[in-house]
């Protein structure tokens, strides 16, 4: 394929900086409550309102009534729920929050920490009382995944607003192995999230490359660039980034930490999604900084599971590439040969995120020997219509993989929900020039945008077990609320390291045994 491209605009070079950009809250464990500004302690549900799972220890004896205080304000003790209690003059504490926990459940405990790191985000340290609760690792995780999250930030102003809260300490049981987990995951959600927020201007394919790099020092990290893309026959990245100015980049990160199992991980990369020529509008490209959702998804779980330590293989594919409009962009009508030799006839150049997930599904089919193969991507507007904004879609060739994707889904407090691969649509990526069309045919009026869309991944994994994970939905939230913030939420880093971490712990059952599918 020719790459012949117009000379590139002077720009500076942009810097590519640790991530998370801003630090999150360290949090330590203790058995006493230690001096801090800020003291959280529990309440729950009671009849008539709420009781105090703890005690506000204000030196003096009975220097108010707070159970007085949670009925005047007709607290619930449900979780989320913050009252407010100012301590002036007290000495060791300026005020107290009595917070919600509900039934202290993992999925109440993230909610109540995400609210908890929001309040006292302008307090320089907050200490939570956990005493009256015997926590176990899942909900210890859940609250401290909930409390940093929520304190992620993210902003481009001139003079940004700086989180006060430093130092987080939770008062109670002290399960260091489990916290140094949580903290492992937050922090890859939290670079994800960068990752995400990242302006496009800044975020062309080569800049992620450098990202992952700078993310992933410590691994082996690869990077084929047009050059090497073109040589080696990838015509679906290639097809794509043709339009712009920033060539596309196939990036491939490795962790061994031994095992015999291969998991390979390929994440959707497209650093700004115009449409190209099938040109999307003004509303449509808001949010498309984020259509690299996928990949950042799936290198931040690199992260945290080479920090865990994990003993699996996992490699993880990022196929970058921005979708732009120009004289140099593919045309609908086009017909694209993607890795490996098949080829695809391009009716909508907007449906691009599976040509490029069909270059690096191929690659790793025919290149990686996986075990098993999870592709993330933003992949329709329809997922969204079908299952809102919080939750992915999940198609899998293989049950067992769809049950344990399910299980981690769970455990990590990121929804998803498994959709069917209706083998009657198949049809309708049938091309009468090409091996297949990238957009179901529209006459054949069958609808399912999101189902023809992974039919169409499926045909590029070999057969293999494979997972496929539509994150158009929950990849970005539209406001802060509980352990999201507005913008890129770092989906699937939860979910996927949950999975990993269970599958890890699992004997190894007989590999490289082929999905049963039906020809089309
Ligand atoms: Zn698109």
């Amino acid at each position: 394929m020719p790459t012949a491209r117009r000379s590139r605009p002077p720009q500076a070079a942009l810097p590519i900086v640790a991530l998370p950009i801003v630090a999150l809250p360290s949090v330590a464990l203790a058995a006493d409550l230690p001096q801090a500004a800020v003291l959280a302690v529990p309440t729950q549900p009671a009849e008539g309102g709420a009781r105090l799972a703890g005690v506000v220890e204000v030196g003096g004896p009975d220097a108010f009534d707070v159970e007085g205080l949670l009925s005047r304000e007709s607290a619930k003790g449900e979780a989320g729920e913050l009252v407010a209690v100012p301590l002036p003059g007290q000495g060791r504490w300026e005020r107290a929050l009595l917070s919600g926990v509900g039934a202290a459940t993992p999925a109440d405990l993230r909610k109540a920490g995400a609210a908890l790191g929001r309040r006292a985000g302008d307090a320089a340290s907050l200490a939570v009382d956990l005493r009256a609760f015997a926590l176990d690792g899942p909900a210890l995780r859940a609250l401290v995944e909930g409390l940093l999250l929520a304190s992620y930030s993210f902003s481009r102003k001139s003079e940004p607003k700086q989180r006060a809260l430093r130092e987080v300490t939770l008062v109670g049981p002290v399960l260091s192995a489990e916290l140094a987990a949580a903290v492992v995951v937050a922090t890859a959600t939290a670079a994800a999230r960068d990752l995400v927020n990242t302006p496009s201007l800044e975020k062309s394919p080569d800049w992620l490359a450098g990202s992952a790099r700078a993310l992933l020092a410590d691994l082996s990290v690869t990077v084929l660039d047009e050059k090497a893309l073109a040589s080696q026959g990838f015509g679906g990245l290639l097809g794509v980034g043709q339009g712009s100015t920033r060539p596309p980049r196939l990036i491939q990160a490795v962790y061994d930490g031994g095992g015999s199992r291969h998991v390979v991980l390929v994440g959707k990369g497209i650093t700004f999604d115009t449409g190209g020529l099938s040109l999307k509008s003004n509303d449509g490209m808001l949010a498309m900084k984020t259509d690299m959702g996928g990949a950042a998804a799936v290198l931040a779980t690199l992260r945290a599971v080479a920090d865990l330590g994990l003993p699996l293989r996992v490699t993880v594919l990022a196929a970058a590439a921005e979708n732009m409009p120009s004289g140099t962009a593919q045309r609908p009508g086009d017909v694209l040969t993607q890795y490996g030799g098949r080829t695809v006839e391009v009716l909508n150049t907007d449906a691009e995120g599976r040509l490029v997930l069909a270059d690096a599904l191929a690659y790793a089919d025919r290149e990686l020997s996986p075990d098993v193969l999870v592709d993330v991507a933003t992949l329709t507007g329809a997922m969204p219509v079908a299952l809102g904004k919080r939750c992915a879609g999940l198609f899998a060739s293989d049950d067992e993989l769809a049950a344990q994707l399910e299980q981690a889904s769970l455990v990590s407090g990121e929804p998803l929900w498994r959709m069917p691969l209706v083998e009657d649509y198949r049809v309708a990526l049938d091309s009468p020039i090409a091996d297949l069309r990238n957009i179901g045919q529209p006459k054949l009026k069958l609808q399912g945008g999101s189902i023809t869309a992974a039919l169409f991944l499926r045909e590029f994994t070999g057969g293999r077990p494979w997972a496929h994970l539509d994150i158009a939905g929950p990849a970005r939230s539209g406001a802060d609320e509980d352990e999201l913030t507005k913008g890129g939420t770092g989906y699937g880093v939860r979910l996927l390291t949950a999975w990993l971490v269970a599958l890890a712990a699992q004997p190894v059952r007989r590999t490289g045994r082929r999905a049963a599918r039906s020809s089309a």
